[in-house]
């Protein structure tokens, strides 16, 4: 599944090839993903693109009155075309940009979403907390929210309200990173611990997409989806190896129905 760190990549992937572009039509093939494809989407032609944005995993695209808003779901996918071409069973939605080129949207458990909306702040974003990778994302948030929560410090970090495009992966990488354990009260949590939280939180969605930038396959042109990179994981999907911090044995278990991977002897 598209984490934050893939759509961060797609997003710096494509915008090259898309901002400052015309669009000329859109084909919607599949009208309901995840939701019904709004009409307004198949009407959009002759709007410039004005940027490519990003609100936790959703990529916001900018046109002039108004935006596009995508989300990859489970399976999706985007790439450019340098030229149209024959449609696939899963390619779903082409958008024909004036310069020739075709972005490609691909989805083939469809669980993704394309929204419009005239403004960026759609309803769906209404209760997201801070994005990860900013200034407003420091201990002292993570201090202060944190209190009288009694929630495990890792669901907790994976709700949206807390922090958004912290997914399962990531949440356990993070707490293996600042040697928390997943299953601490998050109102347990100290200054100190809030610190460290927020630095590996950073640094492991920051080396994720700094990773995947120069691992992935181009967007312009590769036949069949973007390739995502091997994620290089120190816990997660890692049950049973030796934790490469301590060499105890990292342990699996289960919270609120996902799975956490942490090592029982170096966080605490
Ligand atoms: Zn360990």
């Amino acid at each position: 599944m598209p984490e934050l760190p893939e759509v961060e990549i797609t997003r710096r992937g494509v915008v090259p090839h898309l901002a400052g572009q015309t669009i000329r039509r859109v084909i919607v093939r599949v009208p309901k993903l995840r939701w019904p494809v709004p009409p307004e989407i198949a009407r959009l032609k002759n709007r410039r693109v004005i940027s490519v944005g990003r609100r936790a995993k959703y990529l916001l695209v900018e046109l002039a009155g108004g935006h596009i808003i995508i989300h990859l779901g489970m399976t999706g996918s985007i790439r450019v075309l340098p030229a149209p071409r024959p449609a696939a069973k899963h390619d779903h939605i082409d958008v024909h940009l004036a310069n020739g080129k075709v972005l490609r949207y691909t989805d083939p458990r469809r669980f993704g979403c394309w929204l419009w909306s005239e403004t960026a702040d759609h309803k769906l974003f209404a209760n997201f907390g801070p994005e990860p990778l900013t200034a407003r994302f420091s201990a002292k948030y993570l201090f202060e929210k944190s209190r009288k929560k009694t929630t495990p410090v890792k669901p907790w970090l994976m709700d949206c309200r807390v922090v958004v495009g912290v997914g399962n992966i990531y949440a356990s990488e993070s707490l293996f990173r600042a040697q928390i354990s997943p299953k601490r009260r998050a109102r347990t949590l100290t200054l100190a611990d809030c610190q460290r939280l927020a630095t590996a939180i950073k640094q492991v969605l920051r080396q994720s997409i700094k990773h995947g930038g120069t691992t992935i396959r181009d967007f312009l042109g590769a036949e069949g989806q973007p390739g995502y990179y091997a994620r290089k994981l120190k816990v997660y999907d890692h049950a049973g190896e030796p934790c490469p911090r301590c060499g105890a044995t990292i342990k699996k278990i289960t919270q609120t129905q996902r799975s956490t991977f942490y090592c029982p002897k170096c966080q605490r």
